[in-house]
């Protein structure tokens, strides 16, 4: 067993808040440069207390892309905002400054920028909308821990941000999250909603002598159980993100002359972006060959998908549509994602190039 998890089972202190949990917040504002770290349950309560943080009134509206996961529009609605969707930009797949402007009503409170694959939004682009217009800028981190834009830390930029560590991520701990604010304001705050509304915070740092119900609230403190498995990952996080960036630029070498053919694209970085490899995904010509190559992979035995349905056109997000998104539907159904892991070995990862070009030598002949 992990000596971390060992450690803590033998305390039976297995609830949040602890030893463990603070060192993982301390190490990571250290390592970071953000000025607050608040773990939560996961990335969607991360983005649950940041939208609460907003104190919005009823009917102000949230600009987010279409094309991202589900957690980052309930965060809205449940906090009482409209969600408007705006469309991505065609390379880096991240929201577009360009149509983020153009939905700025007086309702406007937030823009909600989701950095795609860890490579950061074009911050600041949304920063200067943002000031124009007073409006706050909370960055949906949940695939960008350790990656920047222009040398600091995305999820440490805007107002507020929110970062996953559910399994699905670079670093994990089955379910997990954390909250990251430079405001000391909204920091005092997220730690009572963190609580349930209360200020056991303050009394465990012996600042007041009983704890009490002081604010609304809820439960988003994420075990020591999970914290100590999130401090073992984040032990080895250089490493992981060493053979992510090799397992990338193995494909990116190696499927670019398939590009230069014309029969797909690849992944663009912009220079100020500095990725952690989170993602590779490439775009296919058409939704027929999109689908027709994830269907050849499949049966080679490689596990290739496509990635979100845009949510204006989900079953419950179309009432928030407000005209078409080309990109966003264009993207949706020309990706797809290629396996990438740490434990992706050399040899699997030749072997899905390999598949790939002969997908494209095969349909060639027909
Ligand atoms: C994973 C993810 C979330 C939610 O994080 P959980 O930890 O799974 O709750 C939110 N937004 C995006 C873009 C994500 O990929």
């Amino acid at each position: 067993m992990l000596p971390g998890l060992e450690a803590v089972l033998r305390t039976g202190v297995l609830h949040g808040n602890g030893e463990v949990g603070q060192r993982v917040e301390r190490w990571m504002e250290r390592t970071y440069g953000f000025r607050h770290v608040l773990l939560t349950t996961s990335g969607t309560h991360a983005l649950e207390l940041a939208m609460m943080l907003l104190d919005a009134k009823s009917g102000d509206e949230a600009i987010l892309p279409s094309f991202t996961f589900v957690s980052t529009a309930n965060a809205v609605l449940r906090a009482g905002l409209v969600p408007v969707f705006a469309e991505i930009d065609e390379e880096t797949l991240n929201i577009s400054p360009q149509d983020v402007a153009k939905r700025v009503t007086p309702k406007t409170r937030v823009i909600i920028p989701v950095h795609y694959g860890g490579v950061a939004c074009d911050m600041d682009a949304l920063g200067s909308i943002a000031d124009e217009h007073k409006l706050a800028i909370v960055e949906d981190a949940a695939h960008a821990i350790g990656a920047s834009y222009k040398g600091r830390m995305l999820g440490g930029i805007g107002a507020m941000g929110c970062l996953s560590f559910h399994d699905t991520k670079n670093v994990t701990c089955g379910e997990g999250g954390a909250f990251v604010t430079n405001d000391d304001r909204l920091a005092a705050r997220a730690e009572t909603i963190r609580e349930k509304g209360t200020n056991r915070a303050q009394f465990l740092r012996g600042e007041v002598d009983k704890y009490t119900w002081v604010d609304i609230g809820s439960s988003f403190v994420i075990s020591e159980i999970l914290a100590a498995l999130l401090e073992a990952q984040f032990a080895v996080i250089e490493e992981i993100t060493k053979r992510r960036k090799t397992i990338y630029e193995f494909y990116l070498t190696n499927l670019r002359p398939l590009e230069q053919r014309g029969l797909l694209r690849l992944p663009v970085i912009p220079p100020y972006a500095q990725t952690n490899y989170h993602l590779f995904h490439i775009l296919l010509p058409t939704e027929g060959i999109r689908n027709a190559l994830m269907v050849h992979l499949r049966n080679a035995g490689i596990g290739a998908a496509f990635h979100y349905i845009p949510l204006h056109s989900s079953p419950f997000g179309k009432q928030f549509a407000r005209g078409d998104l080309p990109v966003t539907d264009k993207v949706s159904r020309c990706l797809l994602r290629l396996p990438l892991y740490p434990d992706l070995t050399e040899a699997e990862s030749s072997y899905i190039v390999e598949q790939i070009a002969e997908f494209f030598s095969k349909i060639s002949r027909e």
